[in-house]
């Protein structure tokens, strides 16, 4: 068994804004305010990406993306359990552990459009023997109007730039309009970066939650890529349209995968009071989450972030991402 992440202490910040006790937690690095502008607060980002355990490791950055009340930051929490458990056999934890880390809560309200990122860096020794920093960043975005839909464009399209690894967390199945949000945020994304003859961007993952047609496509990293590849397919008969968002979202991305996730029962999904507790969550979901997550953060599947083929540090990236919110801040 392992501790709960509160009882983890992590570094002494010496700064006012953090909390006095120095735990890790999600820090807003990006906030899109309500006349939307972007405002990035640098000081944080600083002191993350540049504590001297980090600064000059090559990193590794995790983003989860996607409307609200999708569960995103329900998974980031259990990737945090499986990274400060250090991908050990029993990272899981135990039956009635509650689950924290990153908030997460139902409702419909909204909640801010912005970027979240883990305030602890990990540090993980490669198969290949090298040790990398491994950043999660969490995103989010509300789709729901004009106006917003740019703004949500924007964290998507930094988010992916500044990323090794983008999850695109999506409900239910991948709907045409899945792919026009996702060719428009990454058309704005490859606007605001220099040209280059290779793809821009690294690995996008489609996360489909509440998959509900195991018998066509089963759950898992392999049916996912067996319904991925039909719903991306490029025919001849198709709209010049669904052929364009295709093509395009191909030449994005040096990988693209799918994996297909169980829906977590319904105390997860509708009761107010449940905690995370996994004996309160659908055996289903928990065995796919089993594979999802070490697919996702393993040591041997994790990979340092590139932009033109360079491989970057955290230094490195704190000035990329100082770069790119200059681009949109116009
Ligand atoms: P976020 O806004 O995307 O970060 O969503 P949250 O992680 O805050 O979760 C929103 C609500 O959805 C919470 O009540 C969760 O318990 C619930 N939830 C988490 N994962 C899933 C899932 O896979 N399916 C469904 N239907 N609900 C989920
Ligand atoms: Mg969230």
């Amino acid at each position: 068994s392992w501790g709960s992440l509160s009882d983890k202490p992590v570094y002494d910040w010496s700064s006012e804004e953090e909390e006095p006790d120095g735990r890790a937690r999600p820090i807003q690095v990006l906030l899109v305010k309500d006349d939307h502008t972007f405002e990035l607060d640098e000081a944080a980002l600083s002191r993350i990406l540049l504590s001297a355990e980090v600064r000059d490791r090559e990193v590794v950055a995790i983003s989860v993306a996607g409307a609200f009340r999708k569960g995103k930051s329900f998974l980031m929490d259990f990737m945090l359990r499986y990274m400060y458990n250090h991908a050990s056999e029993g990272w899981l934890g135990v039956a009635d552990e509650p689950l924290t880390g990153f908030s997460w809560r139902g409702g419909s309200e909204r909640e801010t459009t912005g970027i979240q990122i883990w305030s602890e860096v990990f540090l993980v020794d490669k198969p290949d023997g090298t040790k990398v920093a491994v950043l999660l960043m969490d995103t989010q975005g509300t789709f729901d109007s004009q106006s917003t839909l740019r703004d949500s464009a924007t964290v998507f399209a930094l988010s992916t730039m500044i990323s090794s690894m983008q999850v695109y967390n999506i409900s239910q199945n991948v709907q045409e309009d899945d792919l026009q949000h996702l060719q428009l945020f990454t058309e704005y994304g490859r606007l605001a970066m220099e040209e280059t003859f290779l793809k821009p961007f690294q690995s996008m993952i489609f996360l489909v939650r509440d998959w509900s047609f195991p018998y066509e496509f089963p759950y898992g990293q392999e049916g996912g890529m067996n319904f991925l590849e039909k719903r991306l397919k490029i025919s001849e008969n198709q709209h010049e349209e669904l052929q364009n968002v295709r093509k395009h979202i191909h030449s994005c991305f040096t990988n693209i995968s799918c994996f297909l996730m169980p829906h977590p029962g319904l105390k997860v999904a509708t009761n107010p009071n449940f905690d995370g507790r996994i004996q309160e969550i659908d055996g289903e979901f928990i065995n796919n989450l089993k594979v999802l997550v070490p697919w996702l953060l393993s040591p041997e599947n994790i990979d340092v972030k590139e932009i033109n083929g360079s491989k970057i540090t955290c230094r490195g990236l704190l000035e990329y991402f100082k770069a790119y919110i200059k681009i949109y801040q116009g």
